[in-house]
């Protein structure tokens, strides 16, 4: 830490490290999440570390999706209500979470756990794409859409994916320009992100 004086507990000043590691938590905020811990009750604390600690021991990755989920197929994968036709491709399980929040898009999807970065040394081995194109093997999906972030790494992505999908004879789709180039699709607004996945464009 850079920043904010250093308590006089030594207990107090390890949290305050440890908050301080998470994205988006500085040494500021970092202080005031644990002074508000140490006035609060001790069962919210413990409710906490509890949350904590099962995030980490009893959630998994779907073996088809491989979104984040408690059960194995996820919610998502196991919902006959879906469209089973369409696979919705994206980067990370919290870009789930945003397409879901809108309700417009009700098929599957395919979390990469990333994205093609020759620059940060990610090639097409490190990102879940081998089982996805297992996946579209048993001809019963019609359309796929990219929905990887319009940044360069998406884009990349987006075309390597296109090349691959493509000859299987399935429909490949990307989401709509209008989302910022060089913005993440988890910080896109609703609206934004409704017109980018309603507005969909043959790849
Ligand atoms: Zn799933």
């Amino acid at each position: 830490m850079n920043e904010g004086l250093i308590p006089t507990s030594e207990v107090a000043y390890r949290l305050i490290q440890e908050f301080n590691k998470l994205p988006g938590i500085g040494p500021k905020s970092a202080q005031r999440l644990t002074y508000y811990l140490l006035r609060a009750p001790e069962e919210q604390a413990k409710l906490l570390a509890d949350a904590i600690l099962s995030v980490k021991q009893k959630t998994m990755l779907c073996s088809i999706c491989f979104n984040v989920t408690d059960v194995d197929p996820c919610l998502i994968c196991r919902n006959d209500q879906r469209d089973r036709s369409k696979i919705c491709i994206v980067e990370q399980p919290q870009d789930i979470l945003a397409l879901e929040h809108i309700k417009t898009y009700s098929g599957l999807y395919h979390v990469l756990h990333g994205a093609i970065s020759p620059t940060a040394g990610v090639g097409e081995d490190d990102i879940i794409i081998k089982e996805l194109i297992e996946r579209l093997q048993d001809g019963s999906i019609d359309e796929v859409i990219l929905a990887t972030n319009p940044n360069l790494e998406g884009e990349q992505t987006a075309m390597y994916l296109n090349k691959l999908i493509s000859p299987l004879g399935i429909q490949v789709t990307r989401l709509a320009r209008g989302l910022p180039f060089g913005t993440e699709l988890e910080y896109a607004d609703d609206v934004t992100l409704t017109r980018a996945i309603e507005g969909r464009q043959e790849f």
